[in-house]
């Protein structure tokens, strides 16, 4: 296959990245987006394999196939709980396979200074990103406790670690005769360094983590883009460094930390918050509806315990139910509230609810003192107050919804227990707060029931 070709299908792949990725933006368009990206990754994949004429093409429409199978039934099987983890196994993947093709780089011809410092930058990173995800996979699905584990001197092991790692890598680029006995201490460090680097940090802050090694995968496809002169390679790492960079910044700035604070500090670490005491006031089904039955304006804010529950679809059947009683009705979505970015977006959009009712939290915290009734749908730390006035408490400074300016708030969880940063939460003992007690999908079941009777 001529260069020419090779360019203009590599052009054509790019393209759709990007168009991939403007689409993203938007919900109403984000499938449509999501698949052009795809397409144009499969040009990219099958183009680059037949063009190197590497193996049989049989082999290669074998493995397409089978990676098809795999993707398929993984992305089909997971809950959308579990996502987190799906993403923190396919970043783990990217890693490995960059470290992979840096590695394989070594054994070509060209033993160019730049072309070493390439593969000598994919194999760091890509190593880092392949151990760090594995570690961040277990400690979001539990494996392994998702608390910070450190030890004395952990940072200066950390960067002794870096020093070896940069030391070893100078060696190879000016002495290639070393580089058989020094690339597997290479490997080996940056692997043992990607855990180093994650263990410390709380399970809290694994949403950070991830979207940072995201990011981390990205760069190291595009060192390994550089070590073997892929363009398509270079152009597609590039964009997932900038986007995966991007995101960390959002969700960083949705939590009010830093990101040296996120890898240095232990989130998780047992918090000095002033301990919550007060009257917790239960309410019933149907007293709840009669009290958003007289409501002119009702907020409902998702959280983790909407994905557990699965309640999506009743959260909409409840906001049809009090529009067409009159009310106003709107869905607050905190950034982070759920286990991964858009977590909220995704469900409400799987149940329909338009997507002009979805309002951020920015947006809804100004006018929440007007609104007559929060419904709180298994959200928890992204509604408690104790992050905005409590200055001990761990999660002190990260921006919530004010759920508990409403008039009226309902809390829906099945019980006292905290949220996923083990805080406790004041709004369940607030003076305007009733705690609805149960899984959330049968709580809202039992008040459409009270609307339907
Ligand atoms: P939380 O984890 O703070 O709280 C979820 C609440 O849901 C729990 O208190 C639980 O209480 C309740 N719950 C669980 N199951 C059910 C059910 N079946 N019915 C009703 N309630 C239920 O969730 P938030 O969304 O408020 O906050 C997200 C947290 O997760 C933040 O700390 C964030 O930093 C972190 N995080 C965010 C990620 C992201 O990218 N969005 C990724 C990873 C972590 P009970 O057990 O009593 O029912």
């Amino acid at each position: 296959m001529s260069l020419e070709v090779l360019g203009g299908v590599y052009i054509l792949a790019a393209i759709l990245f990007v168009f991939g990725l403007k689409l993203m933006s938007s919900p109403a368009t984000a499938v449509r987006g999501n698949l052009l990206s795809s397409v144009g990754m499969l040009i990219a994949v099958v183009i680059t394999l037949l063009s190197k004429e590497i193996i049989d093409y049989r082999y290669i429409a074998g493995a397409a196939i089978l990676g098809a199978v795999v993707g398929a039934v993984a992305a089909r099987r997971v809950a959308m709980t579990g996502m987190p983890e799906m993403v923190a196994l396919f970043n783990g993947s990217g890693g490995i396979g960059s470290l992979l093709v840096g590695w394989a780089a070594l054994y070509s011809d060209d033993r160019s200074a730049f072309t070493l410092i390439t593969v000598m930058i994919s194999i760091l990173i890509g190593g880092v990103t392949f151990s760090g995800s594995l570690v961040a996979w277990a400690k979001l699905s539990e494996t392994i406790g998702s608390g910070a584990i450190t030890f004395g001197g952990q940072r200066l092991v950390n960067v002794l670690i870096l020093l070896a790692l940069v030391v070893c890598s100078v060696l190879i680029v000016f002495n290639p005769a070393l580089t058989f006995p020094l690339v597997f201490v290479v490997i080996a460090l940056s692997v043992l360094l990607g855990v180093m680097a994650v263990i410390p940090i709380g399970g809290a802050d694994m949403p950070v983590v991830i979207s940072l090694l995201n990011s981390y995968s990205g760069l190291a496809a595009c060192a390994a883009g550089f070590a073997i002169n892929n363009t398509i390679l270079i152009v597609a790492g590039s964009l997932v460094g900038a986007a995966g960079l991007i995101l960390t910044n959002i969700m960083c700035k949705a939590m009010n930390r830093s990101l040296s604070n996120v890898l240095f500090s232990g989130f998780a670490a047992p918090g000095k918050a002033t301990k919550v005491e007060g009257e917790v006031k239960p309410i019933t089904a149907d007293d709840a509806y009669l009290i958003l039955e007289a409501a002119s304006s009702v907020v409902m804010v998702p959280g983790y315990g909407m994905a557990v529950a699965q309640a999506q679809h009743v959260v909409r059947e409840l906001g049809e139910l009090l529009e067409a009683n009159g009310a106003d009705v709107s869905y607050a979505i905190h950034p982070v509230a759920g286990r991964m970015p858009g977590h909220m977006n995704v469900l409400l959009a799987e149940a329909n609810v338009p997507y002009d009712q979805l309002i951020e939290m920015d947006e809804i915290n100004p006018r929440i003192e007007n609104i007559d009734v929060a419904i709180v749908i298994g959200a928890n730390d992204v509604v408690n107050p104790a992050a905005r006035e409590d200055e001990n408490s761990p999660i002190y400074g990260m921006p919530i919804i004010n759920v508990d300016y409403a008039r009226t708030v309902f809390v829906l969880k099945r019980s006292m227990a905290s949220g996923f940063s083990g805080v406790d939460n004041p709004l369940f003992f607030g003076e305007n707060t009733r705690m609805l007690f149960g899984d959330a999908k049968q709580s809202l079941s039992s008040v459409i029931a009270e609307f339907k009777s």
